[in-house]
């Protein structure tokens, strides 16, 4: 069902009136994780006056320490909610269980499957009866089959509304957090007509890598980026390191434009 040769034309994914996936680049931001409402909002007023069209944030945080920030949980997922009511914009944010599954899928526009959960196969299944777009990241040593297969998954069980998202994958090397597989892209264009998002800042795990990893996603064919930014980066609960000042993120979104429009 993901095949090319199933169905050879684009898939397009449509949240508000955003569409994934239709020959626009899809901008989606927002900090790692929701700490607070003036986090939240401050942040999303941010990124959108730059240009993104959905705001990222995480209120159910995958850590790899069970003693680190583990996300707001409901309360995160409100504040979501609250964001979408002031800016108008779309948000995605993360399912880690089939416990969970229904009360994320009810705030949320876009479900997001994480990268430690790409073979979750349940949650897989769950997604697959839901009737909201799912946001399936790349197992962090995903071959491109494998994820075509989970993708499978969610199709096989009705729903045809997903979005592929590559985020890096481990490596041997340590002067970035993964490897953002650039390949990836023109690849899964080939094999599958359903779109995919490059994020490059799981990928490079470092700020000054997230600008020319998104120049490299816009150039290779990505359909969009979805980016983490905070306004008090030094501060952030999670992912500090890897997330955009703002004015970066202002300066991100006229870089990709600019390539963009070349193409
Ligand atoms: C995230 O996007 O918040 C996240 C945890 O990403 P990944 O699953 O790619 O590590
Ligand atoms: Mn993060």
């Amino acid at each position: 069902l993901v095949s090319r040769e199933t169905q050879p034309e684009d898939t397009i994914v449509t949240v508000g009136d955003v569409a994934i996936g239709n020959g626009r680049l899809t901008l989606m931001a927002g900090p790692c994780a929701i700490e607070s409402e003036l986090q939240a909002l401050t942040i999303a007023e941010k990124v959108k006056a730059a240009g993104a069209h959905i705001f990222r944030g995480g209120a159910f945080k995958p850590r790899t320490s069970p003693y680190a920030f583990q996300g707001m949980g409901e309360e995160g997922l409100k504040i979501m909610a609250r964001v979408r009511e002031v800016t108008g914009m779309p948000i995605v944010t993360e399912v880690m269980d089939d416990q969970t599954f229904d009360l994320v899928e009810a705030y949320a526009d876009i479900i997001q499957i994480g990268t430690r959960n790409m073979q979750n196969f349940s949650l897989l299944k769950r997604a697959g009866r839901s009737r909201k777009p799912i946001f399936l990241k790349r197992g962090l040593a995903a071959t491109i089959d494998e994820w075509l297969m989970a993708a499978e998954y969610i199709l096989e069980g009705g729903n045809t509304q997903v979005i592929l998202c590559e985020r890096g994958v481990r490596t041997f090397v340590n002067h970035s957090r993964n490897t953002l597989d650039v390949s990836a892209v023109p690849v899964v264009r080939k094999e599958s007509h359903l779109p995919i998002i490059i994020d490059p800042s799981h990928a490079g795990g470092r700020r000054d890598q997230v600008i020319p990893l998104s120049r490299a996603a816009v150039a290779v064919g990505a359909h969009g980026l979805m980016v983490e930014v905070h306004h008090e980066p030094d501060k952030a609960m999670s992912d500090g390191a890897q997330s955009l000042y703002p004015e970066q993120f202002v300066s991100l979104c006229r870089q990709v434009d600019a390539i963009f429009r070349i193409l």
